[in-house]
């Protein structure tokens, strides 16, 4: 599966890899929080070197749906039920300069974008208190929100109520990407694709290590969407969601506006017409039917859905591609943005961004330059200093809690399941995966492409028992969301070893 935005873009060329080299700064991860971070730090005048274990814009960054909002779905009425007004001002303050950057960079590069009405809707009348909630929420942090009664909203599908922002955007996150990529490029960084970093020390000389060798620099930035490093426990802080995509051709017209739903099953709706960039024509793009990462009843049904329901109200609708990726929300709401504990200073992280990203990560960014360069904390935005203060409340502890006990479910189902099925099994048919128990260990086989592998099924981060993607045809950890390939190597999430190869265990 690979995202619409991705089928007409040439790679930007990387850089070679020597080993040894030292920079001011090394950032793990080139998608839209490492590659914003590496251009203000270039701009700053600093040497920025940007490692990446894919290709630029690999994950999230590529597979996201393109709306750059402040209205954000129900986002700013979920922080407000339990953190302050001034914490939710500070978040919309930080996403409005996010979303300023990305759009003055994307003038500035060329990258072209679109003008559209957001909305946040209820597709039934249930769901129009979360609508309202969030109206209340945008109107106190200083958003020109509007509420839409159905009659006002001559949407193709339900729609009981909405509330409206103007003037938010669609952009092709690629393009956005690949265009960072040839600024820091073009102003004299590094970018090394195809790197995994392995690991990343503070003393005695700070370093990251990789696949290809060493890399020294004075500050690292871990840009890797959840961190690659366990201290600070951020895996456990945050949730990795997974969520889906798919785009149309419809000839019949698509809504002007971009809407997502407040109530459930999420229903994420994003035209694109052929001024969004050279060679789109007309679609539609539908998302939604998120989960945690591993802990699903079927991604390939979740995908079935999607498409049904897109039927049903574009009837004319044709399927061009479909994909899926994921995010990660942070359990206290906020984005978490900074300093890796026992870092020494040296080590940052950025994560949480909760499937806002577009905003959150230029936020990030330059919240991480104005921390790396040095700038004085009182010539500082006032949001990142609200936002860097926050304490964290007994509701975002309460759902650590709830989100640690299905951690813990999910470790005892997983090992009990694999129990109940011992090797030799029957060999899975194509895009299939299945877990056995060989001697007591997990074992995860599947066939692909006409292969049949078998591999640990355990996760190489904590030990949790995989679980098969069949959309994907990954093996994906309902832990802390990492994921790996039907070979067992590694495609993201805090685990940074491959699985193990076992010796063949399925019947022909
Ligand atoms: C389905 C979906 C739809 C979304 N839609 C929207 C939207 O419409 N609007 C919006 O604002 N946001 C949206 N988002 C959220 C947005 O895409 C993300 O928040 C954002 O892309 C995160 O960027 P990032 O750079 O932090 O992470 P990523 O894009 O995940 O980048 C991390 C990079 O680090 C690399 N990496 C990881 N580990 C290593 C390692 N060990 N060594 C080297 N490299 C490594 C990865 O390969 C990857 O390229 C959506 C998210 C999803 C999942």
């Amino acid at each position: 599966m690979r995202p619409l935005w991705k089928l007409d873009q040439t790679l930007p060329a990387g850089s070679p890899f020597d080993p040894g080299t030292r920079h001011d700064v090394v950032i793990v991860g080139a998608g839209l929080t490492g590659l914003s971070t590496a251009v203000m730090l270039a701009r700053a005048g600093l040497d920025v070197a940007v490692i990446e274990s894919g290709e630029v814009a690999e994950l999230a960054s590529g597979g996201n749906t393109g709306k750059l909002s402040l209205l954000q779905g129900k986002q700013l009425a979920t922080i407000r039920r339990h953190h302050s007004a001034s914490l939710v001002q500070a978040y919309v303050d930080a996403n409005r300069a996010g979303m300023d950057w990305l759009l003055g960079f994307a003038d500035s590069a060329g990258v072209p974008y679109t003008r559209r009405t957001d909305h946040t809707y209820a597709q039934g009348a249930d769901g129009m208190t979360a609508v309202n909630d969030q109206h209340a929420a945008a109107r106190e942090a200083g958003l020109s929100t509007r509420l839409l009664h159905q009659h006002e909203l001559s949407t193709p599908f339900p729609a009981a109520g909405a509330v409206a922002l103007d003037d938010q955007v669609t952009i092709d996150p690629v393009a956005v990407a690949h265009a960072l990529a040839a600024e820091l490029l073009a102003s004299g960084g590094t970018l090394h694709t195809g790197i995994r970093v392995t690991g990343a020390h503070a003393l005695p000389d700070p370093r990251v290590e990789t696949t290809a060798g060493p890399m020294f620099a004075e500050h690292i930035v871990l840009a890797t969407g959840t961190p690659i490093l366990d201290r600070g426990l951020y895996f456990s802080k945050v949730q990795g969601m997974r969520s889906y995509c798919v785009s149309f051709q419809v000839s019949g017209g698509v809504p002007e506006g971009t809407f997502i739903s407040a109530d459930s099953p999420t229903r994420s709706i994003r035209p694109v017409s052929t001024a969004d960039g050279p060679g789109r024509t007309a679609q539609l793009v539908v998302g939604g039917n998120g989960h945690p990462v591993g802990r699903s009843d079927g991604e390939t049904a979740a995908i079935e859905d999607l498409i049904s329901w897109t039927r049903l109200h574009f009837p004319d609708a044709e399927e061009t591609h479909r994909w899926s990726a994921q995010d990660y929300q942070s359990h206290n709401l906020i984005p978490f943005v900074g300093a890796l504990p026992r870092g020494l200073g040296h080590i940052r992280l950025a994560t949480g961004y909760a499937k806002w990203g577009l905003s959150n990560a230029p936020a990030a960014a330059l919240r991480l330059t104005e921390e790396i360069i040095g700038t004085r904390r009182s010539e500082r935005p006032s949001w990142m200093i609200r936002i860097g203060t926050r304490l964290t409340v007994p509701a975002d502890l309460a759902r650590g809690a709830v989100e640690g006990g299905k951690v813990a479910a999910a470790a005892t189902k997983g090992w009990v399941e694999a129990e109940s099925r011992p090797v030799p099994v029957r060999q899975p048919d194509e895009g299939e995966g299945v877990v056995a128990n060989r001697g007591g260990r997990p074992v995860a086989i599947s066939t692909v492409d006409g292969v049949t592998r078998a591999v640990s099924a355990v996760c190489t981060h904590l030990g949790g028992v995989l679980d098969w993607n069949d959309a994907e045809c990954t093996w994906d950890c309902p832990l802390h969301a990492s994921r790996f390939a039907a070979d067992g190597t590694r495609i993201e999430g805090p685990a940074l070893r491959d699985l193990d190869e076992i010796p063949r265990v399925a019947e022909g």
